[in-house]
């Protein structure tokens, strides 16, 4: 397999606004979680079967795809009737870094360059992502979606995060997973954008993206994978 090497103009990013699962982190955490873990608790809890509880629940997301509710672990809690963080911490061991990102982020803030986690998970699963990875001290600010109200996939959340933030669209650097949220920051003007190749360590991505997408974060600062 060829690498596509990604040519970035490090003199022209002032800002680097970085997606949390799927890019900083594996998003083999929540996939498992919300795919396999859930439904067996949620099965055990309302002594449903498992294979019934595993479609109900992927009906019940894919009903809410996209929406800030898809991301409110509030609101799920109330939903299935379990508490959503609580079975999560069960899961605390899959919780980690993607390769090479804790050497990306150490590099991009060398370059002075200000780090942004921007997530649509809200403050209890940031809580327990950041106490289970090593990313928290390598960011400059840390912004939730449901701190605005709205999902990245909204116009409204880029307005809001450009009256919070001094950033500058022309001059910003924007990573992650989604090609809705990557296209929602396209739509409002963010100058560069990438995504990543297998946001799942256990699984390949199965779609394409219209943007070129990071295999080893290290070669964005021009560096061969074996070099
Ligand atoms: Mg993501």
């Amino acid at each position: 397999m060829s690498h596509q090497t990604i040519q970035l103009d490090w003199d022209s990013i002032e800002t680097v606004l970085l997606d949390m699962d799927g890019t900083l982190l594996d998003l083999h955490f929540d996939f498992h979680f919300w795919t396999e873990h859930l439904p067996k608790k949620y099965s055990q809890i309302h002594n449903a079967d498992q294979a019934g509880a595993t479609r109900y629940i992927a009906k019940r997301l894919e009903q809410k795809q996209g929406q800030l509710e898809w991301y409110s672990t509030d609101y799920w809690s109330d939903q299935f009737q379990l508490n959503i963080i609580d079975a999560q911490a069960e899961l605390k061991h899959l919780i980690g870094e993607r390769e090479q990102v804790l050497d990306f982020l150490i590099q991009v803030g060398n370059l002075g360059k200000k780090r942004v986690l921007i997530t649509n998970s809200d403050r209890p699963s940031i809580q327990l992502k950041f106490a289970h990875c090593d990313i928290e001290s390598l960011l400059d600010q840390v912004i939730s979606s449901h701190d605005y109200q709205a999902a990245k996939e909204q116009q409204q959340f880029w307005h809001r995060l450009e009256k919070s933030i001094d950033f500058d669209p022309k001059t910003t650097l924007f990573i992650d997973d989604s090609e809705a949220v990557l296209d929602s920051a396209h739509q409002f003007g963010i100058k560069q954008l990438l995504s990543i190749k297998e946001p799942i360590s256990s699984q390949l991505r199965q779609v394409d993206s219209k943007y070129p997408m990071i295999e080893d974060f290290l070669t964005l600062f021009g560096k061969t994978p074996n070099g």
